[in-house]
């Protein structure tokens, strides 16, 4: 490996999708600073993937950077970025900052906010593909650490010392992870070993980081890959609810499905819901709550009862935020509507905004044999149906 001052400089002209991101580094460019696309965005494109979002880096203080871009903020808790927003696009713009930092006693990075070099700036990223500057000005990609050949060789690499790495911020390990699974790289054998060691640091995160994390790897397009991942790296499944849910998935006939559903959309560039998948991947639970307090509990207040005990531990324990949780729960709560089919109910159902979330929800339950096919094509059926074909359908049933 170079040292880090060493750099390479290739000539690769990258197809960027029109961005503002672009228009961001030219306005700083101009105004006399150094200004680059850098992180997933040019990983992604090298690779022939549409970015996700358009990152850019500068030598330009945030205070700089907000003196020339109306529409824009200081946003950031551990450390100041700025948001510049054009049209329906939001580009984060970040100022090149050193590796130094104030670690605790485990090596934990607990703050990081100086500012520093293009180099500096490259070293304190997590992996090689990651630490690419892309000047579009100048059609160079800047290359401090090798990414480009790793890229090539769809090899995820740490920079610097991996265990001293993960220990600086043990949610690498999930990046990992979930970088590798959704990319289809090869986690570099160096960079693979300390983690089933250090996976336990992960418990010490905060939740709501850890769940963010974990929404991204659902959201992946290639969730079945991480997970695989998760399982070759040794990476412990207890480290949050989500994972312990999903070990073994193999096992798990609906999570598996709603999972290869989900991946399967993406990858096709369809929507997917988040709560629909939370509310796949803890069914089971609710399930079997339902029906052991359908004993001592009518049917309807025994699944609202099921389902405020999960919330409970859903939302505090998890980091779950309430926006999903809410929609995941109104999926499960939803479901008993589907046996009242007779008189005005149907129609108040059909009606209902969620409706559509809750069926298809109903569908997955159907084709697992928890609840009859008939029950599911009957809502099929009364769904597609005209005004007369639903009354007939509402009045077969008395
Ligand atoms: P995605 O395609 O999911 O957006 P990404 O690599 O762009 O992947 P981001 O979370 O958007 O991930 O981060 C942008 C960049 O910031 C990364 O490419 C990496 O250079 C850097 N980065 C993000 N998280 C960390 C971290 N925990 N440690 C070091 N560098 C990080
Ligand atoms: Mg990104």
């Amino acid at each position: 490996r170079k040292n880090a001052l060493q750099h390479e400089r290739h000539a690769v002209h990258l197809a960027l999708p029109p961005t503002a991101a672009e228009d961001v580094i030219r306005k700083l460019v101009k105004a006399g600073f150094e200004a680059y696309l850098v992180g997933g965005a040019v990983r992604d494109l090298l690779l022939g993937v549409r970015p996700k979002d358009f990152d850019v880096a500068t030598n330009a203080t945030p205070e700089q950077i907000t003196a020339l871009f109306r529409r824009s903020r200081i946003i950031g808790k551990r450390f100041p970025i700025v948001h510049v927003l054009a049209g329906a696009e939001t580009v984060e713009v970040s100022t090149f900052r050193s590796g130094q930092s104030r670690q605790n006693t485990h090596g934990r990075i607990m703050k990081d906010n100086a500012y520093g070099t293009l180099e500096q700036d490259a070293v304190r990223r997590d992996f090689t593909c990651n630490a690419l500057y892309y000047d579009v000005i100048h059609h160079q990609v800047i290359d401090f650490h090798d990414g480009i050949k790793d890229i090539a060789a769809k090899k995820l690499v740490m920079i610097g010392d991996p265990s001293a790495r993960y220990q600086e911020d043990p949610v690498r390990m999930l990046r990992a992870v979930r970088l590798a699974g959704k990319l289809g790289f090869v986690v570099d054998a160096d960079t693979a070993a300390p983690i089933t060691e250090l996976a336990d640091l992960l418990k010490h995160e905060p939740v709501s980081r850890l769940f963010d994390e974990m929404l991204k790897i659902l959201f992946s397009g290639n969730a079945l890959g991480c997970l695989k991942q998760i399982d070759e790296l040794g990476l412990n499944s207890r480290i949050h609810p989500i994972l312990t849910a999903l070990q073994n998935v193999q096992d798990k006939p609906m999570i598996l499905k709603s999972l290869q559903q989900t991946d399967w959309r993406l990858q096709q560039g369809k929507s997917v819901s988040m709560g629909f998948i939370l509310a796949a991947m803890f069914w089971e639970d609710v399930a079997a709550r339902w029906t052991s307090k359908q004993e001592y509990m009518p049917y309807t207040a025994a699944l609202a009862s099921a389902v405020s005990e999960l919330r409970d531990e859903l939302e505090r324990g998890w980091g779950m935020p309430q926006h999903y949780s809410a929609t995941m729960r109104e999926i499960w709560l939803l479901q008993a509507n589907f046996d009242s089919r007779r008189g005005a109910k149907p129609f108040k159902f059909l009606a209902q905004p969620r409706f559509r979330a809750a069926y298809d929800f109903l569908l997955i339950r159907a084709e697992f044999g928890e609840v009859p096919q008939e029950l599911a094509d009957w809502w099929t059926a009364f769904q597609h149906g005209n005004e007369q074909t639903r009354n007939n359908m509402v009045s077969a049933q008395n």
